[in-house]
C-alpha cells in the first residue's frame, strides 16, 4: 500500500481573539490522508501545525524620521512578549516534534527523519522540527523560507515503497523484499535544502528587504505567474509529463528564486527514480502521489514569499510616503 501526503487542510483555530493576538497562525498539514478518518489532529503525527503563509509577520521599528526599519531580531527578543510572539508554533519552542514521516509506517528498520525502527517506543519516534529547524523559534522571513523541495523533511518519501524500504506482493505470502528504487531508506535525500529544512530568499539587491519597491512588485509579479502555473500541475500518473509540468511552471523564476534551479534537478531526479517503480501495478498512483506531495511543498513555498514580497511592499511605500511627504514640504 502507498500512503501519501495530502496538502494544507485546515486552520484550527477557533478563537478569533487567539488569531487577532498572535502574529502566527496555524495552518494543520495533514501527511497521511488515508489516515486522516480516524486520528485528531493533535494526537497524529501525521498532520502538525505550521504558520499560515499569509498571516506571517516581519517586526518593524519606525526610526526618528518616520521611516519603518527592519527591527533587530536580538534586540526585540530581549521582550518576553516579543519572544513569545517568535516562538515556533509547531515545536512550541522545543526545536522537537513527532516524527510525522514514519507515523503509521509498520515495517520500516529505521525511519530516515528520526532515526527509528516501527518497533520503537511512539514517544522515542521524534525529529528536529520541520518549521523552524530546530531553532525553536520562527525562522525570520527575510532569511530563510521554508525548503520547496521538502517541506521540511530533509528528505522526500519514496513512493514506491511509501517510505517502508520494502514492499510485498501477494504472490511474496507476507515476506519483503528490499524497494528497488530507494534500495532501503524510504527515502532521498532532498536535494533543495540538502536537509537543512530551510533556504535562501529571493535574489534582489542589495537583499529582499532593502530592495527598490520597483523591483520587489517585479518580482511579486512573477510570483504571481509562477504560482498561477504551478496551480495547474495535475499529475496524470506518467511522471515524464509531470517532470515536464515542472519545467514549464518554474523555470523562468530560478534566476529570482534561487532554489527553483535545484528544485526542478531534484523533481527530475526523483522522476528517473520513479520511473524504475513502472513495473508495479500501481505505478500511476505511486506518480500522483509523488507529485501532489511535491505540490503541496512548492505551494507553501510560494506562499510563503508572496507575503515576504507583501511584507517589503508595504514597508517600502511607507517609506516612499513618508520621504515624498517630507520633500513637499
Ligand atoms: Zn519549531
Ligand atoms: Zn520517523
Ligand atoms: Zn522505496
Ligand atoms: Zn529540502
Amino acid at each position: 500500500m502507498v500512503r501519501h501526503r495530502r496538502g494544507v487542510q485546515c486552520a484550527p483555530v477557533n478563537d478569533p481573539e487567539e488569531a487577532v493576538r498572535r502574529p502566527i497562525t496555524l495552518l494543520i498539514v495533514s501527511l497521511l490522508a488515508l489516515c486522516a478518518s480516524f486520528a485528531q489532529a493533535q494526537d497524529n503525527p501525521g498532520q502538525y501545525a505550521i504558520p499560515i503563509p499569509e498571516r506571517w509577520e516581519r517586526p518593524v521599528v519606525t526610526d526618528e524620521d518616520g521611516l519603518q526599519q527592519w527591527a533587530d531580531l536580538e534586540e526585540y527578543s530581549k521582550k518576553q512578549e516579543n519572544r513569545d510572539r517568535l516562538r515556533c508554533p509547531t515545536c512550541k519552542g522545543t526545536g522537537k516534534q513527532a516524527c510525522p514521516f514514519c507515523w503509521r509506517m509498520e515495517h520500516h528498520e529505521e525511519c530516515p527523519e528520526c532515526h527509528t525502527g516501527h518497533d520503537a517506543d511512539e514517544d522515542d519516534k521524534v525529529t528536529k522540527c520541520r518549521t523552524c529547524a530546530g531553532e525553536g523559534t520562527i525562522p525570520d522571513i527575510l532569511q530563510k523560507a521554508p525548503c520547496p523541495g521538502c517541506a521540511g523533511a530533509g528528505i522526500t518519501r519514496c513512493h514506491v515503497c511509501g517510505g517502508e524500504g520494502s514492499y510485498t506482493t501477494a504472490a511474496a505470502n507476507g515476506r519483503r523484499s528490499k524497494c528497488p528504487v530507494c534500495r532501503g531508506p524510504g527515502s532521498f535525500p532532498c536535494g533543495v535544502c540538502k536537509g537543512d529544512k530551510l533556504v535562501e530568499p529571493p535574489k534582489m539587491k542589495p537583499s529582499v528587504g532593502e530592495a527598490e519597491l520597483e523591483d520587489l512588485k517585479e518580482a511579486q509579479e512573477e510570483l504571481v505567474q509562477i504560482a498561477a502555473k504551478v496551480a495547474t500541475i495535475a499529475s496524470e500518473g506518467d511522471a515524464r509529463k509531470d517532470s515536464k509540468k515542472w519545467s514549464d511552471a518554474l523555470k523562468k523564476g530560478a534566476k529570482l528564486f534561487p532554489p527553483m534551479r535545484p528544485l526542478l534537478k531534484d523533481l527530475e531526479d526523483n522522476t528517473k527514480d520513479l520511473g524504475k517503480g513502472s513495473i508495479f501495478t500501481q505505478y500511476k498512483e505511486m506518480v500522483t502521489n509523488h507529485t501532489n506531495e511535491r505540490k503541496a511543498a512548492v505551494e507553501y513555498y510560494i506562499k510563503h514569499q508572496q507575503r515576504l514580497l507583501e511584507l517589503c511592499i508595504a514597508r517600502a511605500e511607507h517609506n516612499a510616503k513618508v520621504r515624498g511627504d517630507d520633500g513637499g514640504k
